[in-house]
């Protein structure tokens, strides 16, 4: 999946805005309590600041009128009243607001990380990690933000904007319908906004993404980039990324250029109409100057809600796609999984945890099928060796046993269970994984010995986990660990070496204790600077358990109980050792060209 050498990862999926809005409607009724007090504050705090310009308009009618002192001074402690009404209202709406999008934010962090780690390993392989970093860091924190302050403040300004004009037509019809026919010009300028913000949205967080992705593949696989003088190629990958970037924030910038300059002529022009329109009116003795200086005053007041509106629509639509990214990685988080072929009654059913797998067909991103319609049964307890040419299928024979892949037809299952599917959920409450995939895979997580061996068995004690290292040969009072179990190791604290981390990742597989391992010969273990250390804790994990081996020397398969030759993606022969070398077929010419020859193995 590297793109060292250039070549794109397939980015995950976005999600589409039906689903967007109704992630969006789902956030909202998981907390609609708060959500509703944050919507009736936030109307009423709406309310009170209407008061204010009806109480002046009806000042200038008092002084008009020739009322006296007395009565201005009332109708002047009320609008104080409601103002002090009005901001405390609006604190309060907006700390309701806030503690709302904090709790949201929560929720979208969680569910992003379950997601990603539902993921299928091949499709986080296939994205790379730039753009699930992307999403999960960029993304996410805009989505937060949006949450947390321009979603509340939208809904307050949008309640506040609505009451206005309201608040316009009951003061006099007329009026309010000049008011509202000034206000369209906005209107225009926003849906011409709108219609092409999302994409251009989505295509600079594409370009983020990309550009992200380009940086680390080259700062991780620098070495490789150094070694076969890939500079050139990869300055030009990562220059491209950039002038991407730049050309969809330009496009963004032109957007948001167009929309807030025709924003700000529109305002000016209900305001002038109404004063216009009012003044005539007033001519005729329809209105009073208190109403029209009222409607003229709420249609002021209209800009700055309006603003608050127009200015977080940017931020709106941006998250909008941020979030339809974030929803995106759990529309792949669940691979559908063939239903398993019928078995019959429960009671016939093999409880020896034997790994079925029927009629398997598999290809690679919509390709030709590397696997074609694959019978095997793999017996409890045995050693199974798969042998063949490169390129047979047999590694990704080894990935769907292990239940990294679903197969694209058929079915490969454990006492009737698939052994892909959504690992999803509460840690308790997943099945046990029981079949594992033993890899060169020595990952060291950042905490202590204890920590890094519970991510196989949450439940274990000490006595278990210290049963696991004994297993693989590791003394947990050994000097490399100073502290025992409580010893931190990761980067910036103790650091294992190769043999040690290798070690420690045989120790997990012990205390996940599936009842069958895969090992590709090819990946598993190989290092021959820590051969001997590891293969005694090898052979310490495989004791007792069904063992498929991907074999690249036929000496794995002449050891093995049992032999599968893979030929195009069938298996062809399958039988033991000597049966397969009596029957004088592919393999037995395969074992007597290696044997004659005794050179290096012609199965890898
Ligand atoms: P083997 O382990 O027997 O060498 P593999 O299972 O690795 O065979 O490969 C079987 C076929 O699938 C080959 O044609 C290979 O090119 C193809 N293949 C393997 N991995 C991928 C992948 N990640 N993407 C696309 N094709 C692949």
């Amino acid at each position: 999946m590297s793109t060292v050498t250039g070549r794109e990862p397939r980015g995950l999926p976005v999600a589409g805005p039906s689903r967007t809005f109704r992630a969006a409607l789902r956030l909202v009724r998981l907390d609609g309590r708060a959500f509703a007090a944050m919507i009736g504050l936030n109307a009423l705090a709406a309310g009170a600041g209407l008061v204010g310009p009806w109480l002046l308009g009806r000042i200038v009618d008092e002084v008009v009128a020739g009322g006296g002192a007395a009565a201005v001074d009332r109708l002047a402690l009320a609008l104080l009243g409601f103002a002090v009404a009005q901001l405390l209202l609006v604190r309060w709406a907006g700390s309701v607001g806030h503690r709302f999008g904090e709790r949201a934010l929560a929720r979208i962090r969680e569910e992003f990380t379950e997601r990603t780690l539902a993921l299928p390993a091949r499709v986080a392989e296939r994205a790379g990690t730039g753009d699930l970093l992307t999403r999960g860091t960029t993304d996410v924190a805009l989505v937060g933000a949006t949450l947390r302050d321009a979603g509340p403040e939208v809904l307050i300004s949008s309640v506040q904007a609505l009451f206005i004009v309201g608040a316009v037509v009951a003061l006099d019809p007329l009026l309010g319908v000049c008011g509202v026919l000034g206000l369209t010009g906005i209107w225009f300028a926003a849906r011409w906004y709108l219609r092409r913000a999302p994409a251009a949205y989505l295509a600079e967080g594409r370009a983020n993404s990309a550009l992200a992705q380009q940086l680390a593949e080259t700062a991780r696989g620098a070495r490789t980039v150094e070694a076969l003088g890939l500079q050139e190629r990869r300055i030009a990958a990562c220059g491209a990324a950039a002038e991407e970037c730049l050309r969809t924030r330009t496009r963004t910038l032109f957007l948001r250029s167009v929309l807030f300059p025709a924003i700000d002529v529109s305002y000016v022009v209900p305001v002038a109409g109404v004063l216009l329109l009012g003044g005539v009116l007033h001519a005729r003795g329809a209105v009073s100057i208190g109403a029209v200086v009222a409607a003229a005053l709420y249609l002021r007041q209209l800009s700055q809600p309006l603003d608050t509106v127009l200015q977080r629509l940017e931020q709106l639509q941006s998250s909008g796609a941020s979030f339809a990214r974030v929803e995106g990685v759990g529309s792949t988080a669940h691979v559908p999984q063939p239903s398993p072929v019928p078995v019959p009654e429960a009671a016939s059913v093999p409880a020896d945890g034997r790994i079925e797998v029927r009629g398997v067909s598999y290809a690679y991103d919509g390709g030709d099928d590397v696997l074609r319609g694959v019978d095997l049964t793999v017996r409890a307890g045995e050693r199974l060796a798969v042998v063949g040419p490169s390129g047979a299928g047999k590694t990704t024979l080894g990935r769907l046993l292990a239940g990294l892949d679903a197969p694209r037809t058929g079915s490969v299952t454990v006492r009737r269970a698939p052994v892909a599917g959504p690992v999803a959920g509460p840690a308790a409450e997943r099945p046990r994984r029981q079949v594992v995939l033993v890899t060169q895979e020595q990952h060291v997580f950042l905490g202590t010995l204890r920590d890094n061996l519970r991510i196989a068995a949450p439940d274990a004690d000490d006595a278990e986990l210290r049963a696991a290292l004994a297993a693989v040969g590791v003394d947990d009072g050994a000097e490399w660990l100073p502290d025992g179990l409580d010893t931190d190791l990761g980067p910036g604290a103790h650091r294992p070496d190769g043999a040690r981390a290798q070690q420690l990742a045989l120790a997990r597989v012990v205390l996940a204790d599936p009842h069958a391992l895969v090992l590709d010969e090819a990946t598993a273990l190989l290092d021959p600077g820590t051969a001997r250390h590891t293969e005694r804790a090898l052979a310490a994990v495989l004791a007792g358990r069904t063992v498929v081996a991907v074999a690249h020397r036929l000496q794995t398969a002449h050891d093995a109980d049992r032999v599968a030759v893979m030929e195009d993606g069938r298996i062809t022969e399958l039988g033991t050792h000597d049966e397969l070398v009596a029957a004088g077929g592919t393999y037995a010419a395969l074992w007597r060209s290696w044997h004659g020859g005794g050179g290096p193995s012609p199965a890898a």
